[in-house]
């Protein structure tokens, strides 16, 4: 039996606090009763204390496994703070430091090792490891053992053969926050874990509000909507962008720092310090940023590129609000994101990547309630969830019927068989002079100038609603091409409506503002306008002009 008074004395005594969280005395209780556990809890549900009060009573050296390189000295710090003798061993380490910690281990003072996987492997390590009682062996950030999560580390699988070198093998205690069910079942598989207790805390995070923006400028809108004073990240999907978009904000005077992985260590360290310690409170990253980390006061996460898919998006936007104070997750979406992603699938020919990228192109296009949407994905069942708190729930949106102009930008497709990118398309369908189109002969086509009422950004959101819907799809080696999938002749040949939402009122608590473009109620009443003018003008549409062979052929 585990004595519960001692388990919140230690609470007490090393970490100050009277009570536990949602699933951590469970862990802990069955840790210490000596199974093997499996933790998953949301960001910041507190996964840490689950491994270090257990490592406290148990007798010998808890092994913690975790990716977090850049982090283990700020927490080993903070534990030696507390008066727990803690060490770490990554590649940071001097080789005296290397042959301090190995007499370390061997004389019994430790209660706590961190460790990277990279290192499990070194020989020196192993050796002294014989000479170490290893009560417990946490993996920390699970999800890396798999290849199906989205931060892969190949060297998580080398985990399990440190179980060999011990004569009785530890207890073995795996915590992640994002794992859908296929994760969880490999990590079980891949660590080996028996009968293991297994818990799932709500990943819920009420105090969050999810929203999708779709501005016609995300740079602008960013301007706009940041608080100058208040903690945020801005996660964008490439270096390049992060670096442009830092120097951007700075230029307008932002306090903004960045962080990626092609920026030398001390860079690194000192951006995410000057961005822990409030220096510069807004970070500018891409995902390499931010496992881990443990800054309570992030008030907003944006997205400034869509992530490709939503375990990574949940993961990143979890970083909001972790004090459990009103936070704001904003992915600021455009078509230009679905048809990068969609390219480098293509390339890589995955197709358990494609679907979490479609889930993920679906939620920047759901009328639902985005936490509730998120929820699901994850396998929580919420019967009637609806927050009133994401920018779903808030707006008032309207449905506008764009199958006219569907089938003009599928016919348009269809014409040219599927040899030509985004802005080829738009730029036969509105009339484009350009060269690039006169010069192909494309102006003769029969859907030139068939658009011309509409501006490119309008065809392209147009183009992304198809794309979402499945009407379209993103293919070619190096360009990205736009052909069309069967499913379009239901709407080329049976007449199957395609329809388009519009927020046409933003409540409060979502972005502070509305840049534009779909959420737009001005290309809302004009798209209202345009369709009564065309109509007045030209009667019946009468651009569907394929014969069945022809549309088989090209489907
Ligand atoms: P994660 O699950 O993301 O690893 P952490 O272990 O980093 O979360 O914990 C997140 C925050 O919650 C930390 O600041 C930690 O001190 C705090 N915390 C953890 N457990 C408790 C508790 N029982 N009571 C109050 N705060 C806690
Ligand atoms: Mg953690
Ligand atoms: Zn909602």
């Amino acid at each position: 039996m585990v004595d519960k008074e001692l388990l919140y004395a230690t609470l007490k005594k090393y970490f100050g606090y009277d009570s536990f969280r949602e699933g951590q005395e469970e862990l802990i209780t069955n840790t210490l009763q000596g199974n093997d556990v499996l933790g998953i809890m949301p960001t910041s549900g507190g996964k840490s204390l689950c491994y270090q009060l257990p490592a406290l009573l148990l007798d010998g050296m808890t092994i913690v496994v975790s990716p977090l390189v850049s982090l283990m000295k700020d927490q080993v710090d903070s534990l030696r703070e507390m008066g727990i003798a803690a060490a770490y061993l990554n590649s940071t380490l001097s080789r005296e430091e290397f042959l301090q910690l190995m007499d370390d281990m061997r004389s019994g003072q430790l209660k706590l090792l961190y460790i990277a996987p990279e290192r499990i492997d070194n020989e020196s390590f192993m050796n002294a490891l014989r000479f170490v009682k290893v009560p417990l062996l946490v993996v920390d950030e699970a999800h890396c053992i798999s290849q199906w999560g989205s931060d892969f580390r190949p060297a998580y699988q080398g985990v399990a053969r440190l179980y060999d070198l011990f004569d009785r093998r530890p207890m073995v205690a795996a915590f992640t926050a994002t794992a859908t069910e296929p994760v969880q079942d490999d990590i079980l598989v891949q660590l080996r874990l028996q009968n293991p207790f297994r818990l799932v805390t709500g990943f819920d995070r009420s105090n969050l509000a999810f929203s999708v923006e779709k501005p016609a400028d995300k740079f602008k809108f960013l301007v706009k909507d940041l608080n100058p004073k208040e903690a945020s990240i801005i996660y964008c999907s490439t270096r390049k962008n992060v670096e442009s978009v830092q120097k951007k904000l700075e230029q307008k005077g932002f306090a903004v720092t960045l962080y990626h992985a092609g920026l030398p260590e001390h860079e690194r360290q000192r951006n995410q310090d000057d961005f822990l310690f409030d220096r510069k409170p807004i970070m500018v990253a891409t995902n390499a940023f931010g496992m881990g980390i443990d800054k309570s006061n992030v008030r907003t996460v944006y997205h400034y590129n869509m992530p490709k898919n939503i375990e990574s998006y949940y993961q990143e936007a979890g970083r909001a609000g972790r004090d459990g104070e009103e936070a704001r997750v904003i992915l600021l979406f455009s078509t230009q994101d679905i048809i990068i992603n969609q390219l480098l699938n293509s390339k890589t020919n995955d197709s358990e990547a494609t679907n979490k990228l479609n889930k993920m192109i679906n939620y920047c296009y759901t009328n639902q309630c985005l936490r509730r949407y998120i929820l699901e994905y994850f396998g929580e069942t919420t019967a009637e969830l609806n927050c009133q708190h994401c920018s779903n729930c808030l707006r008032r949106t309207e449905q506008i019927d764009i199958t006219e102009e569907a089938q003009k930008i599928l016919s348009c497709v269809v014409r040219v068989r599927g040899r030509y990118g985004v802005q080829k398309i738009i730029g036969i369908l509105t009339g484009s002079k350009q060269k690039g189109i006169t010069d192909f002969g494309l102006d003769k086509l029969k859907t030139y100038g068939l658009m011309s009422a509409y501006n490119d950004g309008e065809i392209r959101e147009m183009i992304g609603v198809l794309i979402a819907d499945e009407y379209l799809q993103v293919t070619g080696d190096q360009y990205p091409l736009i052909q069309v999938t069967p499913k379009a002749l239901e709407i080329l040949k049976e007449g199957k409506k395609v329809g388009m939402s519009y927020a046409v009122e933003t409540g409060k608590g979502t972005a502070k503002q509305s840049g534009g473009g779909l959420y737009d109620t001005e290309l809302f009443d004009r798209l209202r306008s345009v369709r009564t003018e065309m109509a007045n003008e030209h009667g019946i549409p009468s651009y569907i002009v394929f014969s069945d062979s022809t549309l088989h052929e090209m489907a």
